[in-house]
């Protein structure tokens, strides 16, 4: 069995109750002074903060592991670029599933949409995430493999709040006099790059008067997150003008000009940046659907188009995993042996050679997960779920909308997790790591192509999902070995 792993445990020393209660005040003190903040919602006032739920200790994680996935970033980058500005391949992997997927098919008309009517606009950007979870390699419980949960292309969030959960750690290992090397913690800064790439894409506007609208939700608990993006982006040109708007907001007060410019109460927007719009219940009526193909249309820059949104469906990831795929997308046998190291099985469940595979789901459910095209947490099915799921949809069309995974074997460690509900004593969890990047391309070229930091998140072993925004996983540190 490996060994379970745990900064405090094996490089520290017990804490009191005394001691336990101190630390998590004045950690989560630090925590509230350096950022790491969320919107309590259920208030009328603004902006009243509450510290994002985090871990007491950073987590211990191979440094091959870290260096591994941030090499991967640009090369996976291209590849959802490829598929984005893949008309055929694109239709192919989605047509099965957009008579029983509504919110796929409202999408998959926005793009069909704006493709027969031309764009009006060759740039886009995407801000992403590539989400992974370390399994043990060998029986020994030292060496670790990455292994890729899924590739966000549409409001990777979390960048802001974890850049300065670094310092939060220190902190906390310097107050137990904890020893570590400075390449053991190192700085961790994401939105500093999420800020360059926006900028580098209003800069490719070329009109210095138009905003850089957010789009956020109802009610918005990220806004510290979004608010360390917009600090970073001020950084680097403080003339940028950052609108935050809503959907039944930008309903109101969005136009198209005369050269589809995108106009925002009598503001021209440059880059639509969206942190909202990637869940059905986002789109109540037609009137959001109108409004996301308006500014499809539009000559603003999207963050992103609606084809790089698509092309971060489950579908695709499950397509691109199938043999000879990556082959189509990206030159280099090293590149792509490394990028499909890091794929789990993925499966289809409407050929005629899908019914092994629903057995064997329907046998051992606790061995896979079952994925609808969703995003934002709490969509996919676990366990006796999926096995009741399944059996109910096993005959029927909906199959199509759905993917099977894998059931991704986490490496258990140890740590205290400071969030409601959940005591701090030191238990059993499982991390996952997301890695940011941003892509800034034509469909002919690509412009601009890096990986720029990173998230550890913890959550609870027995967790199935681990929702950062939602409560359920604890902003975390690598601790390098
Ligand atoms: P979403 O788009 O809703 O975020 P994800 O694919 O990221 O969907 O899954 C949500 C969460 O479910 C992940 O963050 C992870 O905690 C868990 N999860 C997803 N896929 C797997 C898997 N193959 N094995 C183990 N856990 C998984
Ligand atoms: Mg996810």
């Amino acid at each position: 069995m490996p060994r379970v792993q745990s900064v405090e445990e094996d490089y520290g020393k017990p804490l009191s109750p005394e001691r336990l209660d101190e630390m998590v005040q004045r950690v989560s003190g630090w925590a509230l002074l350096s950022g790491v903040q969320k919107k309590i919602t259920a208030t009328e006032f603004p902006e009243r903060l509450e510290p994002m739920p985090f871990t007491l200790f950073p987590s211990i994680l191979p440094a091959d592991v870290l260096s591994k996935t941030k090499s991967l970033q640009t090369a996976f980058q291209t590849v959802i670029y490829k598929v984005a500005n893949n008309h055929e391949f694109m239709k192919a992997c989605l047509s099965g599933l957009l008579n029983v997927d509504d919110f796929t098919q409202q999408l998959w008309k926005i793009y069909e949409t704006v493709r027969n009517e031309g764009t009006t606009q060759e740039v886009s950007i995407i801000l992403t995430r590539n989400d992974y979870m370390m399994e043990y390699a060998e029986e020994d419980g030292v060496k670790q493999d990455c292994k890729q949960v899924e590739f966000n292309t549409f409001a990777s969030g979390a960048g802001g709040v974890i850049s300065s959960m670094v310092d939060v750690h220190r902190y906390s290992l310097s107050l137990e006099d904890i020893l570590f090397k400075d390449n053991q913690l190192p700085d961790n800064h994401p939105t500093a790059g999420l800020a360059k790439g926006l900028v580098k894409a209003w800069q490719l506007y070329k009109n210095k008067r138009a905003a850089l609208l957010f789009i956020v939700g109802i009610p918005e608990p990220n806004t510290p997150d979004q608010r360390w993006l917009e600090r970073d982006i001020l950084r680097l040109d403080g003339s940028i003008k950052v609108i935050y708007r809503t959907f039944p907001q930008l309903i109101k007060q969005m136009t198209l000009g005369e050269n589809k410019e995108l106009i925002v109460d009598g503001t021209e927007v440059a880059i639509v940046y969206y942190r909202y719009g990637y869940a059905p219940k986002h789109y109540p009526t037609d009137a959001e659907f109108k409004l996301r193909l308006d500014m499809e249309r539009s000559r603003a820059i999207k963050c992103p188009t609606v084809a790089f949104h698509l092309a971060g469906c489950k579908k695709i990831q499950q397509v691109l995993a199938e043999p000879g795929v990556l082959e189509k997308f990206i030159d280099g046998t090293d590149v792509i042996k490394d990028l499909r190291s890091t794929f789990v099985g993925l499966y289809k469940l409407d050929t005629k050679d899908s019914s092994k595979i629903i057995t064997q789901a329907l046998q051992t459910p606790e061995r896979f997960v079952l994925k609808p095209q969703r995003e934002g947490g709490g969509n996919n099915l676990f366990g006796d779920e999926l096995k009741d799921y399944l059996e109910k949809i096993k005959e029927s069309p909906e199959l199509s909308s759905w993917i099977l995974m894998d059931r991704i074997r986490a490496a258990k460690h140890r740590n205290r997790l400071i969030r409601v509900g959940l005591g701090p004593e030191c238990r059993d969890v499982v991390s996952e790591l997301g890695i940011f990047g941003v892509h800034i391309s034509t469909p002919t070229s690509e412009l601009e192509n890096f990986e720029c930091g990173y998230l550890l998140r913890t959550k609870p072993e027995e967790a199935n999902e681990g929702g950062l925004f939602s409560g359920h996983s604890c902003l975390d540190s690598p601790f390098l070995v």
